[in-house]
């Protein structure tokens, strides 16, 4: 039996991107490389419609964490001051690597439960200012909330600070207007929404972001790295497999309609779990309007510990994802990410009601 996850990355890779990890093998020196990495660059921008003059897609070998740690040690300058938004784990990740780094920073803490509160962030901007960038994640996976990039933006701009966007679990399926939230980068990973393998990771940043770089960290560079790989090269030995994955899965991602599809089709599946998980009992912890299309948190059903949940759907093929900390008790997550559909999904219901019965 194939067991689907339905974890938020790894993701269930389609039988094309399997594929595509037995390639030749690749010397990372050779001209071959280089034009799978220019190919992925280019793909990558053209995923939000990025204009190349201004942008540019850097890549790196590492899971989603190292192009945010990459990001943010990186983007905020010498002299810079980072704000972050933290309502959830990942925002909390975020603040760890600001104090790492020595990065001047505040964090303005909420409940992971709730939304990012606009009037004690504006009050943080104007009270401990001036901030060169405000981070916050796009998608908090914690709770499947969605934070709204475009209104943290508003603010940003108002305040003139630029915005470091962890997209890590959004990049290819939920909407970013760039321009809009003031954007200065966003970091994300191959193994996520794009379907890709894990080891290939990239920011997407303003190369005026990258001029104003600082340098903090040796291997995660994101200036040096950004440099080498418009001149076809690369500092280290790249997960060349992990680049062959990615790219397919972004022609993949193309074919199949690029991100207005991919989003169309999570909603689809998101409503499909949510709606067919309510009429069994078990109730979605956020509303829809307040959640991600990628993966939503749902309340452990009356009686049935999250252990019992978990190995007895993973007897049927499907892995699901715990809460993370204190949540762990009351809530577990879905996401539906990779190569699932709705026949899936209609068995996955099935799964839930032979545990229940
Ligand atoms: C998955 C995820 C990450 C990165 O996790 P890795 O294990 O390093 O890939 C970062 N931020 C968010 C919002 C995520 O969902």
């Amino acid at each position: 039996m194939k067991t689907l996850l339905l974890n938020p990355g790894p993701v269930t890779l389609s039988d094309r991107v399997r594929q595509s990890l037995l390639q030749p093998d690749l010397c990372h020196r050779e001209s071959e490389f280089y034009d799978l990495q220019d190919e992925a660059r280019a793909r990558l921008l053209s995923v939000y419609e990025l204009d190349a003059r201004d942008w540019s897609a850097v890549l790196m070998t590492a899971s989603g964490t190292g192009a945010v740690e990459s990001m943010i040690a990186s983007l905020v300058p010498r002299q810079g001051k980072l704000l972050v938004v933290q309502n959830g784990v990942y925002g909390e990740r975020i603040t760890n690597i600001a104090k790492q780094y020595g990065i001047a920073y505040e964090s303005v803490l909420h409940d992971w439960m709730q939304a990012p509160d606009l009037a004690r962030i504006e009050a943080c901007l104007d009270a401990n200012g001036p901030f060169s960038h405000v981070a916050i994640v796009h998608h908090e996976t914690t709770t499947g909330r969605l934070n709204d990039l475009a209104r943290i933006g508003a603010l940003c701009r108002a305040h003139g600070a630029r915005l470091l966007v962890d997209g890590v679990s959004s990049f290819g399926a939920e909407a970013i207007d760039f321009d809009e939230a003031n954007v200065a980068a966003v970091a994300a990973t191959a193994n996520k929404c794009l379907h890709g393998v894990p080891g290939a990771a990239f920011v997407v940043a303003r190369r005026e972001a990258l001029e104003q770089a600082a340098s903090r960290t040796y291997y995660l560079d994101l200036a040096r790295l950004a440099k080498l790989q418009a001149q076809r090269g690369t500092p280290f030995t790249p997960s060349v497999h992990a680049y062959y994955a990615l790219v397919e899965a972004l022609r993949e991602f193309d074919e199949q309609g690029g991100l207005r599809a991919r989003h169309a089709r999570y909603a689809a599946l998101a409503e499909q779990v949510r709606s067919g998980l309510a009429s069994r009992g078990i109730a979605s912890i956020l509303p829809a309007e307040q959640s991600s299309v990628v993966l939503r948190s749902y309340a452990l059903p009356a009686g049935i510990g999250y252990e019992t949940l978990h190995d007895g759907l993973k007897r049927q093929g499907f892995v699901i994802y715990a809460g993370q900390g204190d949540l762990s008790k009351q809530l577990f997550r879905i996401s539906t990410m990779g190569e699932i559909n709705a026949a899936d999904i209609d068995r996955l219901l099935g799964a839930f009601d032979s545990l229940m019965r």
